[in-house]
């Protein structure tokens, strides 16, 4: 059984005057130590589908619909009581900007300790601390970081702090929702090597949602391209994105030039994201895609298996002999 099953997850931002399709029919497998990179260009969906997973987005302007299993039980069905006894040990997330994640009135040190305290309410003080040494040393900070209060932490500090918290009770599933984005390239890689190892001791799974294919290439063993709400391929990574079969698949890793080619080649891909307001006929992507026929505009293509394992999927009628 897959650790967490996305199956036809449908979510809608409802406004005042109309309703943002923001994911559609997205269905995904996720298996327990799998390292998955979700990409796509922004607004493709990408933070609305880690929400709906972790069930952080506003209930009132949000629909929810279709089936969320993690480890067979279905997320959105639990109670909010239910819900909470998962976040930190089973389920944790960090986003790009992690600043409110910390009240600005406590020592970092003292808002960790309360965090540890709500799975072990009688844990020993001391204890804690050496665990949260521990985990500043897997993101680089020094100790003396315990005893800050959060607005004397540079952005960057804020960012690590945020990722140690949330391996505070070692999760079985992390999502990293660009966490690791705005620091240097040092930084990032040297934390994503220490996050690797734990994974490796602890069993962890991780989702990484970034905008850098190469990130994904270095530190994920599957990827799944999103767009606009849409799963359009998934698969292993050595899998896609040396032979990508999606024409936005391609079109994604041409238009970045740290992966194929030269810095000079950065083409991008002409055009821009539909109106996710609209109902779009066929292939989301048949506007822009340079192989679009008339069927592709008219019938949505379904995610097929392309390979024997039965793990790597993509969403076009031009892929998988039709
Ligand atoms: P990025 O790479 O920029 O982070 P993303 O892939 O994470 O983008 P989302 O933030 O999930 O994309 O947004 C998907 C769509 O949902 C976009 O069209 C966005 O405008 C819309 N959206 C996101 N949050 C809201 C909200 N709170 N209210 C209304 N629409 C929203
Ligand atoms: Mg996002």
């Amino acid at each position: 059984m897959a650790l967490l099953e996305l199956k036809n997850v449908n979510v809608r931002y409802i406004m005042k005057d109309k309703k943002v399709h923001a994911c559609q029919h997205v269905s995904l497998e996720i298996e327990e130590q799998d390292s998955i990179g979700i990409v796509g260009e922004s607004g493709s969906g990408k933070s609305t589908l880690a929400s709906a997973v972790l069930r952080l987005l506003p209930h009132r302007i949000t629909q929810v619909d279709g089936e969320i299993l993690y480890n067979g039980k279905d997320l959105l069905k639990l109670t909010k009581d239910e819900m909470d006894a998962l976040r930190w040990t089973d389920l944790s997330i960090v986003f790009q900007k992690s600043m409110s994640a910390l009240s600005p009135v406590h020592k970092v040190g003292a808002q960790m300790e309360d965090v540890y305290r709500v799975h072990f309410p009688n844990a020993d003080k001391n204890e804690i601390k050496q665990r949260v040494y521990d985990l500043f040393k897997v993101v680089n900070l020094s100790d003396r970081v315990y005893e800050l209060y959060p607005h004397e932490l540079s952005g960057g500090m804020m960012q690590r702090v945020s990722i140690a918290l949330s391996l505070l009770h070692n999760p079985r599933l992390l999502v990293l929702d660009e966490a690791t984005t705005a620091l240097d390239v040092v930084t990032q890689s040297q934390i994503l090597r220490e996050i690797m190892s734990l994974e490796q001791n602890l069993n962890v799974t991780r989702i990484m949602i970034t905008h850098d294919v190469s990130v994904v290439a270095s530190t994920c063993k599957k990827i799944a391209v999103m767009y606009a709400g849409r799963l359009m391929e998934s698969g292993e990574t050595k899998d896609v994105l040396v032979n990508p079969q999606h024409p936005y698949t391609q079109g994604l890793l041409k238009s970045f030039p740290s992966f194929k080619g030269a810095k000079n080649d950065l083409r991008g891909i002409p055009g821009s994201l539909p109106d996710l307001s609209q109902d779009i006929p066929g292939c989301v992507f048949a506007p822009r895609c340079p192989f679009a026929t008339e069927k592709c505009r008219t019938v949505e293509p379904e995610l097929k298996t392309i390979n024997e394992k039965g793990n790597w999927k993509v969403a076009c009628h031009k892929v998988g002999g039709e």
